[in-house]
C-alpha cells in the first residue's frame, strides 16, 4: 500500500455501481483515492460493493443514488461528497446508457435519457465540481465517450450524438482550465463486455439465431479488430494514468490503442 499516487485525493465515479465505472473505482481506489460511488442496484449489493473496496484498499466511500437525469439530484450529489471529502478532486463522468433503433422509430423518451445521462450529467458535475477544484488548483476530469464519441454506428443515433458531445465537451472544459492544474481528457473505448453490451449480445443471438458466444464474436468481429473485449481493468488503469499525469491537457486517449491494441498492455496517447 506504499507509494500510492492519489492518497488524499477523492474520485467521484458517476455509474460506478456495475461495469467500467466500478472498474476504474476500483482502479483509482486502489491507488489510495476515496471513492463517490454513484448508479443504481441492488441495495445490499452496493453495500457489498463498499465493503470490499474500503477492506481491500483502505479507503473511505459514500454512496449516492442520484439519478443522472436530474441535475437536482446530482447537486444533491455534489453537496454529499463536498460535506464527507471536502470536495471531488477526480470527477470520472461515466454513467451511460443505451438504445439501439432505427432514427424514425427510436423512442423520444429514449433519446431525452440517453442525452440526458451520457452527455448533460456530465456538464452539471462539471460546472458543480470547478469551484473546489479552481481553490484547490487542482482536479482531474475524465469523462468516458466511446469510440461512438469519433465514429458513428447505423442505429445509435442517441448515443453517438451523446458522446461526440461529450469529446466536445471535454475539449471545451481543456480549454477553460488549461491555465491551471486542472486537466480534462475523454476515454474512448470500444466493446466492453458489461450489462450495457450483454444486452447487444443477446439480441443479437435471438436475432441471428446463433449461441451467446457465436454472437459476441460476430459483435467484435464488426468494429474490432483484435477480435477480443477490453476489459474494465484496463481502463481503470488509463484512468489512473490520466489522474496522475501532470502536464498533458487538452488530450484525448482514443480509444483507437484500445480497439486495435488491447492485446498490447503499451499506453497509447493521440
Ligand atoms: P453498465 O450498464 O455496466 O453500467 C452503467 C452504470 O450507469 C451503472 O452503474 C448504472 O447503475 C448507472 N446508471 C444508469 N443510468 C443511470 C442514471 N440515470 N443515473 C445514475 N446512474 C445510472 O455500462 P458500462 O458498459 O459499464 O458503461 C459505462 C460507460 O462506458 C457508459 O458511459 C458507456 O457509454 C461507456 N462505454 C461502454 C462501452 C462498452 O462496450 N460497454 C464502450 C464504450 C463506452
Amino acid at each position: 500500500m506504499q507509494s500510492r499516487s492519489l492518497v488524499g485525493k477523492t474520485a467521484l465515479v458517476t455509474g460506478s455501481t456495475s461495469g467500467i465505472g466500478l472498474g476504474i473505482a476500483r482502479s483509482l481506489a486502489a491507488e489510495g483515492a476515496n471513492i463517490c460511488l454513484n448508479g443504481f442496484g441492488d441495495l445490499q449489493e452496493i453495500a457489498a460493493l463498499r465493503a470490499a473496496i474500503e477492506e481491500e484498499f483502505q479507503v473511505k466511500t459514500i454512496y449516492s443514488n442520484a439519478d443522472m437525469t436530474q441535475a437536482s439530484q446530482i447537486t444533491e450529489m455534489m453537496t454529499q461528497a463536498q460535506n464527507e471529502f471536502g470536495g471531488v478532486d477526480i470527477l470520472v463522468n461515466n454513467a451511460g446508457i443505451q438504445h439501439v433503433a432505427a432514427i424514425e422509430d427510436f423512442p423520444v423518451e429514449k433519446w431525452d435519457a440517453i442525452i440526458a445521462i451520457n452527455l448533460s450529467s456530465a456538464f452539471h458535475t462539471t460546472r458543480l465540481a470547478l469551484p473546489s477544484m479552481r481553490t484547490k488548483n487542482w482536479g482531474r476530469i475524465i469523462n468516458v465517450a466511446s469510440v461512438h464519441g469519433l465514429v458513428a454506428s447505423a442505429q445509435k443515433s442517441a448515443y453517438v450524438a451523446a458522446k461526440h458531445g461529450l469529446v466536445g465537451f471535454t475539449k471545451t472544459t481543456a480549454l477553460e482550465t488549461a491555465d491551471s492544474a486542472i486537466t480534462c481528457n475523454a476515454i474512448c473505448p470500444g466493446f466492453v463486455l458489461t450489462p450495457l453490451v450483454q444486452k447487444q449480445v443477446d439480441a443479437r443471438a435471438e436475432r441471428d439465431n446463433i449461441s451467446n458466444e457465436e454472437a459476441k464474436k460476430s459483435l467484435l468481429s464488426e468494429k474490432q479488430p483484435s477480435g477480443e473485449f477490453v476489459t474494465p481493468e484496463q481502463l481503470g488503469a488509463l484512468a489512473v494514468f490520466s489522474a496522475v499525469m501532470q502536464q498533458h491537457r487538452f488530450v484525448v486517449l482514443l480509444g483507437i490503442w484500445m480497439v486495435v491494441g488491447s492485446r498490447n498492455k503499451d499506453l497509447r496517447i493521440a
